[in-house]
């Protein structure tokens, strides 16, 4: 294939002028076409996740993944709120028992895994995974193990999607759930080296009848029905190391500088966690005053309650508990 210089010249401009940086999604459309993708990158954001526990090199690089595929989903759904992604395993045998990432309109995420390595065995048997095709397949067979995408709208009825173990892999999974419930065809590649991650998810979204028609009356527009064979060839072609590497406007620009992208402003992704000491009182609410009393006596006058997400640690003594219940 010949390299079209003129092209790349033209694309690479308002692309590259952007502030670049490592911890974003990057949206972009193919001018006059029903095609819209996004792609992730996290770097920062991602070493702060899986910096808040010891986790084996398969479930921080399952984490990129899944933190990479929130990332992105929730850039196709219209909502004020999070979106998580849920591996649940079915398997009491499996040394993974479930992960967990999100991301919310703000571009603000975190996750957490919860894994067994109880004996040697176990850690040995960590040892030698090396990606995270490996622990995703710790959830058992396929067909076994669940799959969640969990939509949380500020204030509104949170809504759960079941994805199929369709596949081997986190991306081809979510790309089949789009596909089948959705009926949106959907082009999803994830990766992640433990250090950084990134991904792309590109779809085709449904024309409206207006639309049809304006685009059938306009012979000069046309309609280009080889563009989604062309997109879904070209998207194939990037690499792993790529996807972890390069700035989100480079894997767009090496992707498709010969189509029309257009990439508007980049949205921040950043760690961050929702804890509060509000919602451990309300938990302790939920336990019940006589229970509570009890664990206080237990841990002689005070107990702590830490988050998994991001090692805060909240204390609480009588005088605290006391007060919960005096409301
Ligand atoms: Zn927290």
């Amino acid at each position: 294939m010949t390299q079209d210089t003129s092209a790349a010249t033209t694309h690479n401009q308002p692309l590259s002028a952007q502030t670049p940086t490592n911890d974003v999604r990057q949206r972009f459309f193919i001018e006059d076409s029903p095609v819209r993708g996004d792609v992730v990158r996290l770097s920062r954001s991602y070493a702060t996740t899986i910096a808040q526990k010891p986790y084996p090199e398969a479930i921080k690089r399952l984490l990129g993944e899944m933190l990479t595929a929130a990332s992105l989903l929730i850039g196709t759904v219209k909502i004020d709120g999070r979106l998580s992604i849920q591996l649940q395993s079915s398997d009491s045998d499996s040394l993974l028992n479930w992960a967990m990432a999100e991301c919310d309109q703000n571009g603000i995420i975190r996750a957490l895994a919860s894994w067994k390595a109880d004996n040697d065995e176990q850690v040995q048997a960590w040892d030698n995974m090396i990606d995270a095709k490996q622990a995703f397949a710790e959830l058992g067979e396929a067909g076994k193990g669940v799959l969640f995408i969990n939509i949380q709208p500020d204030g509104g009825e949170p809504y759960q999607g079941i994805v199929e173990r369709s596949h081997d892999n986190l991306a081809d999974c979510l790309a089949h759930y789009q596909k089948q419930s959705a009926q949106i065809p959907t082009l999803i590649n994830l990766a992640s080296d433990g250090l950084q991650a990134g991904g792309v998810l590109v779809q085709m979204l449904p024309r409206t009848v207006q639309e049809t028609v304006e685009v059938e009356q306009n012979q000069d527009a046309g309609i280009d029905d080889d563009l989604w064979t062309r997109l879904t060839m070209l998207t194939s072609t990037v690499k792993d190391e790529e996807l972890t590497t390069l700035a989100a406007s480079e894997i767009i620009y090496r992707l498709y500088n010969e189509e029309s992208v257009v990439a508007p402003e980049p949205v921040s992704l950043e760690f961050g966690c929702t804890c509060s000491r509000e919602k451990c009182e309300t938990a302790i609410e939920q336990i019940g005053e006589t229970e509570a009393l009890d664990i206080l006596e237990e841990q002689n006058g005070s107990f702590e309650m830490d988050c998994g997400f991001c090692g805060e640690i909240y204390k609480f003594d009588k005088d605290d508990v006391t007060a919960i219940f005096a409301e």
